[in-house]
């Protein structure tokens, strides 16, 4: 895990730092709370920050404050170490916004057991966003997720003017299924049609569960040809798909329709009338006799 140090003082500097490479943090080191407020603009920037108070240019409780301010989607586990010891001033530090206050010098151990409860903290603010953010049958993004993360992958289109599709896949006559052989083993073929999509989609590309039976793939970079190629190739693997049911020598197959759709950069194209004309595409597919692929909204 990465660790940021704001420390204007040599010695302080370099005793942090060889504790911490010995207890086995990558370390990005500054010295002082400009220098460490750059470093947190960037992407992947440490979540846990030890920073001294008084510093030049800007100091620890000034740097404490903005990080609280900011707006990043993961925690900043910020800890205070500094040679103000009264009581007023680990009050003052704590109001500025720091999970903990250590004063110098400090116990080495206290310390790496202290670091140690802010990596926790932040693991267990990972793992509460990833569930979160996770369907939890089938181990994609659920609805909220992917569109926020589709959201900022239209955005970067339009700024970077570069394609970007969407597929909408619905799996046929899914009800039959489920009636016929009972929700569980619905609930399994709906892992196994995701693990479908997942497997033809491209790196970048993220699935998402829209709804019920019905999946989303963003492809972004992915022209109209391009999307079309995909969604086909997902077609395919689903109805070549032969899903042995437990405990018995039974099988299942099923086939599913979908809709593809590119973004249209020259109109302002959003993220609903996107969905909408991927809906109509996949509706078409049904339309037309099921599993296959319709495509709407050609650039
Ligand atoms: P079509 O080909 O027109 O898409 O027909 P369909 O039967 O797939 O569509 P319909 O929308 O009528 O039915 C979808 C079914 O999906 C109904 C619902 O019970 C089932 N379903 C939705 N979510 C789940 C789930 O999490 N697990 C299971 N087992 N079934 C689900
Ligand atoms: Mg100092
Ligand atoms: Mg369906
Ligand atoms: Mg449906």
């Amino acid at each position: 895990m990465k660790v940021l140090i704001a420390e204007d003082n040599l010695v302080s500097r370099r005793l942090l730092e060889t504790f911490l490479r010995k207890w086995g943090y990558d370390i990005v080191i500054t010295s002082n709370g400009r220098e460490a407020w750059e470093v947190l603009q960037e992407p992947e920037a440490p979540n846990l920050v030890i920073s001294d108070w008084m510093m030049p240019d800007m100091d620890g409780l000034e740097l404490c404050r903005r990080i609280r301010e900011m707006e990043r989607a993961e925690y900043i586990y910020f800890i205070i170490l500094t040679s103000k010891g009264k009581k007023e001033d680990v009050i003052t530090g704590l109001e500025a916004g720091a999970d903990d206050y250590l004063i110098k010098p400090f116990n080495q151990d206290e310390l790496k057991y202290r670091v140690k409860i802010g990596e926790r903290i932040i693991e267990l603010e990972r793992r509460i966003l990833r569930l979160a953010s996770t369907d939890s049958l089938t181990e994609v993004l659920n609805r909220r997720a992917f569109m926020e993360r589709m959201e900022q992958e239209i955005n970067r289109s339009f700024r970077e003017n570069s394609p970007l599709s969407l597929i909408l896949a619905d799996i046929d006559h899914f009800k039959s299924v489920n009636d016929r052989h009972g929700h569980q083993v619905g609930d399994l073929v709906l892992q196994r049609f995701v693990s479908k999509l997942t497997e033809s989609s491209r790196p970048y590309d993220f699935v998402g569960r829209y709804g019920g039976e019905e999946f989303v793939i963003c492809l972004p970079g992915a022209t109209g040809t391009e999307s079309r190629t995909v969604a086909e190739r997902m077609r395919k693997s689903v109805e070549e798909m032969k899903i042995m049911l437990p405990e018995s020598s039974q099988s299942v197959r099923i086939t599913a329709s979908f809709g593809v759709v590119t973004l249209r950069l020259e109109l302002e194209d959003s993220m609903d009338s996107l969905i909408g004309r991927a809906d109509d595409a996949m509706y078409m597919a049904k339309r037309e006799g099921r599993n296959r692929v319709c495509a709407a909204g050609e650039e």
